[in-house]
């Protein structure tokens, strides 16, 4: 039996409201655990709403760059508030810098980038961070925010090995999602091949990115185990082990206590 942590998934979006229950009641046979990242206050109490339905569901509540225009400092206390609320909340996220839409001004998605790391090491959780063609920028930040509270999870690293390895020193996790299975991604096979097993995060970033050989259907957690099954074929590891390992790394820095 497989028991694998899809360590980032949406399954409050709209595209399961017609079957959330069931879907989740059925990715839950093959899967221990998913973590629900939001994307502003509306889908952060969303998550929160969820989570007492389902026993392996945990939660991060946070401001996404591309809504960052319309954030404000009530709805940061609101994230905080929510934090707060169930201890299900396991980290502030998803944040960062989305610099290939730009769906917000970069000046106002650094402000709130910051603005909620600062709650995160308030309130001792870790980050998820979105990072799309703004590597330089959300290194500096991380760096520039280094602390003994600072820690996180690189979500659907897209970057290079030699970023990776200054982030895992500053306390971050690496995650890669269904693009690492995509045929054509040969630049980011080499570079999961390169994170050490003990760093390692996989997620499937549901309802989005869905990995063969399902491509073109809604993705959900379940699917998680093509991406444990593409590392494992990248190492030359056994399945068994990515899964144990990676699942031991994500209860880890969630600290989620079994
Ligand atoms: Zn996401």
């Amino acid at each position: 039996m497989m028991r694998l942590f899809d360590s980032h998934a949406h399954v409050y979006d709209k595209q399961f409201d017609s079957d959330r229950d069931s879907m989740l009641k059925n990715v839950f046979r093959t899967v221990d655990y998913v973590v629900c990242p939001s994307e502003n206050v509306e889908t952060s109490r969303q998550t929160v709403a969820l989570l007492p339905c389902y026993a392996g569901l945990y939660g991060a509540v946070g401001i996404h760059p591309h809504e960052t225009k319309n954030a404000t400092d009530e709805a940061l206390q609101e994230i905080a508030n929510l934090a707060k609320s169930d201890d299900k909340v396991v980290a502030i996220g998803e944040i960062g810098l989305d610099y290939y839409y730009f769906y917000s001004p970069k000046e106002i998605q650094k402000i709130w980038f910051e603005k909620q790391i600062e709650l995160a090491k308030e309130l001792d959780l870790p980050i998820i961070i979105h990072d799309r063609e703004a590597h330089g920028d959300t290194f500096s930040i991380l760096k520039k925010q280094a602390s003994t509270k600072l820690r996180g999870i690189m979500h659907c690293y897209g970057g290079s090995v030699e970023m990776a390895k200054e982030l895992m020193k500053l306390g971050f996790y690496i995650s890669f999602a269904g693009p690492v299975v995509f045929p054509k991604s040969s630049k980011l096979k080499e570079v999961a091949k390169a994170i050490p097993l003990d760093r390692l995060l996989i997620e499937t970033d549901s309802p989005y990115l869905t990995p063969p050989p399902h491509r073109g259907e809604r993705n959900n957690p379940s699917y998680v185990r093509f991406v444990a099954e593409e590392i494992a074929r990248l190492k030359q590891i056994s399945v068994e082990t990515v899964v144990e390992q990676t699942r031991q790394n994500a209860l880890h820095i969630y600290q989620i206590k079994k």
